[in-house]
C-alpha cells in the first residue's frame, strides 16, 4: 500500500495517537496534522511526536489529508464530520474509532449526506482503562480485531483500503451491521463495564467500605479493573447503545436471579452444575479465538 500523504488527526487522545504513532511506525503516512478540543493536549501530542503539525480546528487538520481519523468521544461524531464537511470529497477517507456504530452511522448519514460514500466506520477491539495521549501506545492494535460496518453507499475502495490498512498494523478484520455491532458489543463490553461500575458502587455505598476495598485480592482486582475506564467515555456509550445495553442487563439480571434462588434454595448440585457450565466456557475461552 502506498503510504497516505496526510492524516487529518482529530482527537489526539489514547486511540488517536496510538492510531497516528502506528501508522508513522508502519511507514503508512507522510505527515500527521493533528487537532483536540483543548489546545493544550493538540501541543502535547506535536511535543510528543504523536503529530507533526498542530491545527487550530478539526476543519484545517482535515485541510489537505487523504485520510482522516475521527478518534473523539462518540458523542461528538456528528458535529465534528459536520464541520469538515465542506472540505471531503470522494478522494478522502474517512474512519472513526468510535465504540458504538448505530449512533455513529446515523450522525454520519445526517452530517456528510452525499459524502458518506467517503466514511468507513470502524470500531478497533483494543484500549486500554487510561485515556489521554500521554498513553498513546504504538503496539495498542497488533492483534486485534477491528470491526467495520460500512454502510450501503461506502465507496469500495476505501472499503478495501481500510481493510489493507488495519491489517498492515497487525489486525483482523471483520465487516458487520453497525445494529449486530452494538448488539455484540452491549453483551461482552459495555455491561461487563456496566457491572464493573456497579460492583464499585456497590462496596463504595456501604460502611467500612475503605476497609473491605484494602483486603481485596485479585479476583476482585481484575473484575473491577474497567471500573477505572474513562467515566465520559463511558457515559456516552452507555447511553448511546442504552436500548442493547439494558436488553443486556436484564438477560444478566436473569442469570443472577436463577443462581440466587438456587442459593437460597440451599441446591447444591444444581448450583454447582451452573458454575461448571460458566467455569469451563471460561477456562476455554481465548481473547479474539471462536468458540469450540
Ligand atoms: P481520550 O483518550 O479521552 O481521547 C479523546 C480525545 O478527543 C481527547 O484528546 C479530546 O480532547 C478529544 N476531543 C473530545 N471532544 C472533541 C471534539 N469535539 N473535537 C475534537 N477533539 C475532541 O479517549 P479515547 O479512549 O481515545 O476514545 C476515543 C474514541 O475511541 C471514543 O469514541 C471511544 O468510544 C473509542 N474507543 C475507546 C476505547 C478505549 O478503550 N479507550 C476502545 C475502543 C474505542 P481534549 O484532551 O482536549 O479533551
Amino acid at each position: 500500500m502506498q503510504p497516505f500523504e496526510q492524516l487529518g488527526l482529530i482527537g489526539c487522545g489514547l486511540m488517536g495517537g496510538s492510531f497516528a504513532l502506528a501508522l508513522k511506525k508502519a511507514g503508512l503516512v507522510k505527515r500527521i496534522v493533528g487537532y483536540s478540543k483543548s489546545p493544550s493536549t493538540t501541543e502535547r501530542a506535536r511535543q510528543l511526536g504523536v503529530i507533526d503539525v498542530e491545527a487550530p480546528s478539526a476543519l484545517l487538520a482535515a485541510a489537505g489529508a487523504d485520510l482522516v481519523l475521527l478518534a473523539v468521544p462518540v458523542a461528538a461524531t456528528e458535529s465534528t464530520l459536520k464541520s469538515i464537511k465542506h472540505l471531503v470529497t470522494p478522494e478522502m477517507m474517512i474512519m472513526d474509532v468510535g465504540s458504538t456504530k448505530v449512533d455513529v452511522v446515523q450522525a454520519a448519514r445526517t452530517a456528510l449526506r452525499d459524502q458518506i460514500g467517503s466514511f468507513v466506520p470502524a470500531h478497533p477491539i483494543a484500549g486500554k482503562e487510561v485515556s489521554g495521549v500521554e498513553h498513546s501506545d504504538p503496539q495498542l492494535y497488533q492483534g486485534a480485531h477491528v470491526i467495520l460496518t460500512p454502510t450501503e453507499r461506502t465507496l469500495t475502495t476505501h472499503l478495501q483500503k481500510a481493510q489493507s490498512l488495519w491489517e498492515l498494523l497487525g489486525c483482523r478484520v471483520r465487516a458487520m451491521s453497525p445494529e449486530a455491532h452494538d448488539s455484540t458489543f452491549a453483551t461482552v463490553s459495555h455491561l461487563p463495564h456496566l457491572l464493573a461500575f456497579a460492583m464499585m458502587q456497590s462496596v463504595l455505598s456501604q460502611p467500612g467500605a475503605d476497609e473491605v476495598l484494602s483486603l481485596a485480592g485479585p479476583g476482585f482486582r481484575d473484575f473491577t479493573r474497567i471500573a477505572a475506564s474513562d467515566p465520559k467515555m463511558w457515559r456516552d456509550v452507555l447511553l448511546a447503545n442504552s436500548e442493547q445495553v439494558l436488553a443486556q442487563s436484564r438477560q444478566f439480571q436473569t442469570a443472577l436471579q436463577q443462581l440466587e434462588s438456587l442459593i437460597q434454595a440451599g441446591d447444591g448440585q444444581a448450583l454447582e452444575d451452573r458454575l461448571t457450565l460458566a467455569s469451563a466456557a471460561r477456562a476455554h475461552w481465548r481473547l479474539g479465538a471462536p468458540r469450540r
